[in-house]
């Protein structure tokens, strides 16, 4: 059973993969952006920031969103049917999806901001104390979820750890935008990898990532399973950007000759949000014609999703809701120890700027 320790609050934990260079900037390797950086710098996603030569995740701890329902949403078919699990997500996230229904609760420069400037009242929730919260809710597993679990690896596997020794799963969705260091550390203790194909063209894939490409994210799906763990893929259809027959056709191939002609392919329907608010939601036809096209091909377990778009869960509850205490005492101020990068934060706009040069 999982400890019953009290939260320790909130602080910067240390970047799990980090790597001090010889021109003093430290190299962060959780994700494939492998941001490099100087002291008061952050990642691309937010979530670390460079002090005196090293990484710490700003997020550990910090839950953006929880919720509770069924495997089967996340979507995961072919682990465990029919069980509940509880998904967990925080702030920063390594790309910028035009289409991005989770804003809010994924990318959250405000609230990474506020953390980073030691201004934060965002819920503070140990690992024991989620695992806690999950055993009390009578879930089976703990999805990290909203965001990419990558950028905030440190209490995945914290999470993971607890959850393991408490007989829980745990599932990690992801864009798999990640490094193979990061796979391996996770690999001993998460059970399943639900993973975005969104595209088979660079181009797609750069639009949300600038330093993106098709075969890394390929690779890091294949890298998954070959390690073990349980893996699905999921392509939301957005009309007129990656619904192409002939290319969701080749997805389809990749994944029967990749990952196996009984790897589940989750087919899901796009809802105008964001940047892509003008465009209309994925044409039901649309989803069967790829469907078919996929059965053609030879993969046995293709899912349509077509009454349902990404799972950001507007219905999400707050988090005080799954969580014991009253909500003001979970809310209370948690200001960082330190001053953290202070007014030496690089801010995403101005990162961004750089990556183009
Ligand atoms: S996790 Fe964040 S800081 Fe680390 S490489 Fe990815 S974007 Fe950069
Ligand atoms: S859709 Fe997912 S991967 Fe893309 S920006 Fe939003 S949270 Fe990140």
């Amino acid at each position: 059973m999982a400890s019953t320790a009290q939260s320790p609050g909130y602080r910067l934990q240390r970047t799990r993969l980090q790597e001090k260079l010889d021109d003093g900037t430290t190299r962060c390797h959780l994700c494939l952006w492998r941001c490099r950086l100087k002291h008061g710098q952050r990642g691309f996603c937010q979530a670390h920031v460079n002090r005196h030569g090293t990484l710490y995740n700003l997020s550990y701890g910090i839950l953006s969103a929880i919720d509770i329902g069924p495997i089967e949403n996340k979507p995961v078919r072919h682990y465990r049917p029919g069980s509940r699990v509880m998904s967990v997500g925080s702030y920063g996230c390594n790309f910028r999806c035009g289409g991005c229904h989770n804003l809010e609760i994924s990318w959250g420069v405000e609230a990474l901001d506020e953390l980073a400037w030691g201004q934060s009242t965002a819920a503070h929730v140990s690992p024991a104390e989620l695992v806690e919260a999950a055993l009390r809710h009578r879930v089976e597993g703990i999805a990290f979820t909203y965001s990419e679990p990558a950028v905030w690896l440190e209490y995945v596997m914290d999470v993971s750890r607890l959850a393991r020794e408490a007989g829980l799963y745990t599932v990690y969705v992801s864009n798999s935008f990640v490094t193979d260091e990061a796979l391996e550390l996770m690999a001993p203790l998460v059970d399943v990898l639900c993973s975005d194909i969104k595209s088979l063209e660079d181009h797609f894939y750069q639009q949300i990532c600038l330093k993106a490409d098709v075969s890394q994210v390929l690779g890091s799906i294949k890298k998954a399973q070959q390690l073990g763990i349980h893996v699905e893929t999921r392509t939301n259809i957005i009309p007129g950007r990656n619904d192409d027959p002939a290319m969701l056709e080749n997805i389809a191939r990749w994944i029967y000759r990749n990952l196996g002609a009984e790897s589940p392919w989750h087919i899901t329907r796009f809802f105008p949000a964001y940047k892509l608010a003008h465009l209309p939601p994925t044409p039901t036809e649309v989803m069967w014609k790829c469907h078919d096209l996929a059965k053609a091909v030879g993969l046995k377990n293709v899912y349509v999703y077509d009454d349902k778009g990404c799972d950001c869960a507007e219905d999400n509850m707050p988090v005080s809701r799954y969580l014991q205490g009253d909500a003001a005492a979970i809310h209370t101020v948690k200001k960082c120890s330190a001053s953290c990068c202070g007014e030496e934060g690089i801010l995403l706009g101005k990162y961004e700027e750089q990556q183009k040069d």
